[in-house]
């Protein structure tokens, strides 16, 4: 499976599955200086086999796409290393789920997003405030930070996303209010600040401070903006009959954006089966991966995408809701989220495991789904990367995580 570098790299025979093109063909991917230079049948033949990578039976996607993660490692006390949650489970992109604010975003940068270590493509939702920091005890909450007007500066906000227009897609928004609950002055900051940029938003609570109420916060967002943590159990998305509320009808039918946004409590199949049934259904699946969800329930966003299998969505939408959707809400598809001749070459393979079932859990629900994506490695850069090790899932390894606390998410 292993290839050594070499300037054409050829994905042998796998079936080839891109949503952006409705592709679903077994089909050879060449990949030269980083760039795919062809997608076709038999192009393999003839090329020296150092630089064939045999693909036969496995799925080969457009780069997986985690558009919520917690990686900015060192910076509060609860992310994981940016490879941990992108090559090494075969993602070659991941985006940060507003781990740093702006005041600590150039250095963010400088110590994960532009290491040399780092492998993994790497962006990034800031937060709208100047300081902000996810730790397992919320200090930037429990300190009155994350909600004190004093910690925003739009002029400084605007002036980060441009200097880091690269990485930076968007800013994070914990919508906090300040005294009046129909009014989030973060989430009015962030709209201000960035007129052009998505917004990402937190469906839930925090502790210590307050946010506006979901209908509140679902009305203000605008076309393009994303909802992360959508499937999470009692986050006001139906009313109190079980229906859907009209603001999350209205949200959607303007264009705002839902993503899983898994983390340890904000996916349920209870919540998710109800919502499907009336026709809601996610645009992104992200894992909100960090250090207290990675080894369960979450463990990585493959696993997350088997879980929407068991859900019974389609093989072509779920590849979707992680390649041309995330690339899409993040304005980068002329970069990320298709396979074609003359794009960057960010390329993910998989293995699809029918003979079930694969018992997947939300943390509080078991499912047998019949069938299962693991990740066997991706090409990021040009250069074919395999999954180093087995990565853990509920159906191999179990989970024996008691009670977990609500809201144990940023
Ligand atoms: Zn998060």
């Amino acid at each position: 499976m292993t290839a050594p570098a070499t300037t054409t790299t050829v994905l042998a025979g796998g079936r080839v599955v891109d949503p952006a093109s409705g592709t679903d063909a077994v089909l050879d991917v060449v990949v030269t200086d980083g760039v795919v230079a062809a997608v076709g049948a038999d192009l393999a033949a003839g090329l020296p086999e150092a630089g064939v990578v045999d693909c036969a039976g496995l799925l080969v996607t457009p780069g997986l796409i985690d558009l919520h993660v917690h990686i900015m490692a060192g910076l509060g006390n609860f992310c994981v290393e940016p490879d941990e949650a992108g090559v090494d489970r075969g993602v070659p992109t991941v985006v940060d789920g507003g781990t740093s604010g702006t005041a600590t975003f150039d250095i963010s940068r400088r110590a994960v997003i532009d290491h040399p270590d780092t492998r993994t493509n790497v962006l990034a939702f800031i937060d709208a405030n100047q300081l902000y920091l996810a730790t397992k005890d919320f200090i930037a909450h429990r300190l009155h930070i994350a909600d004190h007007e004093g910690n925003l500066d739009l002029d400084e906000l605007a002036a980060c996303a441009e200097r880091n227009a690269d990485v930076v897609v968007g800013c994070k928004v914990r919508a906090c209010h300040t005294g009046d609950p129909r009014h989030s002055p973060f989430l009015d900051g962030a709209h201000k600040a960035l007129p052009n940029l998505p917004i990402m938003v937190h469906l839930g609570r925090f502790p210590h401070t307050p946010v506006i109420p979901p209908r509140t916060l679902l009305e203000a967002l605008r076309t393009g903006d994303i909802v992360t943590h959508a499937f999470r159990g009692g986050g006001g998305m139906r009313g109190p009959d079980g229906d859907v509320v009209p603001e999350l009808l209205d949200a959607v039918d303007r264009g705002v954006i839902l993503d899983i946004g898994h983390s340890g409590t904000d996916f349920r199949f209870r919540e998710a089966r109800q919502l499907f049934d009336r026709g809601i259904m996610p645009d992104t699946a992200s894992t909100d991966l960090n250090l207290f969800n990675v080894n369960g329930p979450v463990f990585s966003l493959t696993e997350t995408l088997t879980k929407l299998l068991a859900l019974e969505m389609s093989l072509i939408d779920v590849i979707a809701t992680a390649t041309v959707n995330p690339a899409e809400a993040i304005k980068r598809s002329d970069v990320l989220g298709a396979l074609a001749p003359g794009r960057r070459a960010d390329i993910s393979v998989m293995r699809l495991l029918d003979d079930g079932p694969y018992p997947v859990s939300d943390g509080h629900e078991v499912v047998d789904s019949p069938l299962a994506l693991e990740p066997v490695g991706s090409v990021r850069a040009g250069e074919w990367i395999p999954v180093p090790a087995r990565v853990p899932s509920y159906a191999a390894d179990g989970w024996s995580w008691t009670a977990p606390p609500d809201d144990q998410d940023w």
